[in-house]
């Protein structure tokens, strides 16, 4: 069984090496929608679900808390004048090379299954996650095309 969950976040960013106007600092109302997997559970409290949503919620939420009205910053762009300018304070420095969609979703792939999987039942797996930049545009990081082994 699969479960989906969606949130969203404002956030600017800038592709300093795009050949386009995705070089401009811009913003988005980005998408981010989670796929988890596993059996619905017998017994407890959380009997007939995969995965409580509210579970769900506490790591997703805890990511996002990071990246909401911030500008997101690759760390290969650390130093530039647009930094210094804007004194840290809405920075977010990703472990990104550049932050595009298809990064950004395996940013949030990574920090959900390394670094806040606890709460959330050992028997269940991350399936994907999709990040929307506009309504019709996405990129989606999925478990089996990452890793062939897990
Ligand atoms: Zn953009």
């Amino acid at each position: 069984m699969r479960i989906t969950k969606q949130y969203g976040f404002e956030a600017a960013h800038r592709l300093e090496s795009h050949d386009g106007k995705c070089a401009n600092l811009h913003g988005h109302s980005y998408r981010v929608e989670v796929v988890f997997a596993g059996n619905v559970n017998t017994a407890g409290p959380s009997s007939g679900m995969v995965v409580d949503f509210g579970d769900v919620s506490r790591v997703v939420n805890a990511i996002i808390l990071d990246v909401d009205h911030r500008f997101l910053c690759a760390e290969d762009n650390v130093g530039t004048e647009l930094e210094k300018a804007l004194k840290g304070r809405e920075l977010e420095y990703l472990d990104i090379t550049t932050s595009t969609a298809e990064n950004l979703a395996e940013w949030f792939a990574t920090r959900i299954q390394h670094f806040h999987l606890s709460p959330i039942s050992p028997a269940v797996t991350l399936e994907s996650v999709t990040v929307w930049e506009t309504a019709t545009s996405s990129a989606t990081w999925q478990r089996h095309l990452t890793n062939p082994d897990a």
